[in-house]
């Protein structure tokens, strides 16, 4: 019998948030399903409740400090806790750095950096408060090594892989801290390419990709592993991804 935790996805109206929104509502947690598009969190939500799991949506920005300090609130104090936060949202506009396509620079800055910082900072006043917490950062192989046209994206995600790795060296051991590290996985996420460059190379590396619920049960791993143990780390990649 699954202990039920009150769990906020970031980023869940698609891709990877969607499936481990799919997979922790189905080990019986509640989510909390966030992002801006609000008609794909009411068709991911009819799904979840179809199959008899506990999901409710919100609708979130993660730019914006206020109003993700103003969710988390709202749901701590819907469920009177907070169990974990699983900060997924991400964007990944990738070109060359002599594109100059500094707009893009900035979006996955603001995104996949500040986003992850405003989860944080709204959160762990109640981790602390409450002495128990976990953070599910979802970073990339891209915090692991450099590939040409990713020299921004992937300093966004070596930047939340170090902010994941602080908390975990910072917090009290009762707050937990999981990097997750996704190779090539199905989703829309090159959808916000624009640079031709990048996405003619984008086609061949992404014809391996795995689907979502490779990382989803990676996730639900991790939160499933109980209070002492800390899963501090995963790389999940296609096979054929060398
Ligand atoms: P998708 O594009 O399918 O999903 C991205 C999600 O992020 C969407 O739900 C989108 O929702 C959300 N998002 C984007 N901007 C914001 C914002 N400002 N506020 C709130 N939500 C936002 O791609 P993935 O599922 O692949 O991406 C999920 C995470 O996985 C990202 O952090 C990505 O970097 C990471 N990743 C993905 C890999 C892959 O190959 N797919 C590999 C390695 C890492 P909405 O637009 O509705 O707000």
């Amino acid at each position: 019998m699954t202990d039920t935790k009150i769990i906020i996805v970031t980023g869940a109206s698609s891709g990877i948030g969607g499936a481990v929104a799919e997979q922790l509502a189905a080990d019986g947690h509640h989510v909390i399903a966030a992002a801006r598009r609000t008609d794909r969190l009411r068709d991911l939500a009819d799904r979840v409740t179809g199959q008899g799991g506990s999901i409710e949506t919100r609708e979130l920005d993660v730019t914006d400090r206020a109003a993700v300090a103003g969710c988390v609130d709202a749901v701590v104090d819907a469920h009177g806790r907070l169990d974990a936060i699983v900060n997924n949202a991400g964007v990944m506009p990738l070109s060359r750095l002599d594109a100059l396509l500094v707009d893009q620079w900035d979006q996955m800055i603001d995104v996949n950096v500040r986003g992850l910082l405003n989860g944080i900072a709204a959160t762990l006043p109640h981790f602390q408060r409450q002495g128990a917490g976990h953070y599910v950062t979802v970073a990339s192989i891209g915090a692991h090594q450099v590939v040409p046209t990713g020299a921004v994206y992937c300093a966004s995600k070596y930047a939340a892989w170090a902010i994941t790795e602080g908390l975990r060296i910072e917090l009290d051991p009762s707050i937990r801290v999981t990097t997750i590290s996704p190779g090539v996985v199905e989703s829309e996420l090159a959808d916000t390419i624009t640079d031709a460059g990048a996405v003619a190379a984008m086609r061949d590396y992404r014809a391996a990709a795995i689907p979502p619920a490779a990382i989803a049960r990676a996730i639900s791993y991790a939160i499933g592993e109980p209070a002492e143990v800390d899963v501090n780390e995963m790389i999940i990649r296609p096979a054929r991804q060398r």
